[in-house]
């Protein structure tokens, strides 16, 4: 007789990465970081300072560059601008790609090779700038 309580479907809240998030600042916290009243620019968590000295988004996993902090707070969202850049590209780059399966016309396919290698370009320099290694 297998009676096992009915388990209930561990469904996900929709909130999850919220969780996580906070699962990682109460982490940065344990290890000594500190939280700052300054905000990430790209989506608004407040910044922990390490202590390392780095100012980090645990929501966005990135580091963050402040410029200068006090009064007259300015946030240098290079990292988080890269990045998200990076993902529109991406994203681009993957929209383009089932263009050009679907297409027929070879005039039509060589603009869009232009337009792939000009987004391969751009990848290619914002991973430089963001200082990954990519082989
Ligand atoms: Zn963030």
């Amino acid at each position: 007789m297998n009676a096992e309580p009915a388990r209930q479907p561990e469904k996900r809240p929709r909130a999850s990465g919220e969780a996580e998030a906070l699962k990682r600042m109460a982490d940065m916290l344990r290890q000594g970081a500190v939280m700052l009243d300054i905000q990430c620019p790209a989506c608004s968590s407040p910044l922990f300072r390490l202590r390392s000295g780095e100012i980090w988004c645990a929501r966005c996993q990135k580091r963050v560059i402040v410029v200068r902090e006090g009064q007259d707070v300015t946030i240098a969202a290079s990292d988080v601008l890269l990045s998200s850049l990076e993902q529109t590209l991406l994203r681009k780059l993957s929209e383009l790609n089932e263009m050009m399966k679907a297409e027929g016309d070879l005039g039509r396919l060589r603009e869009l090779s232009a337009l792939l290698s000009g987004l391969l370009d751009n990848l290619a320099r914002i991973r430089r700038m963001t200082g990954r290694r990519t082989g």
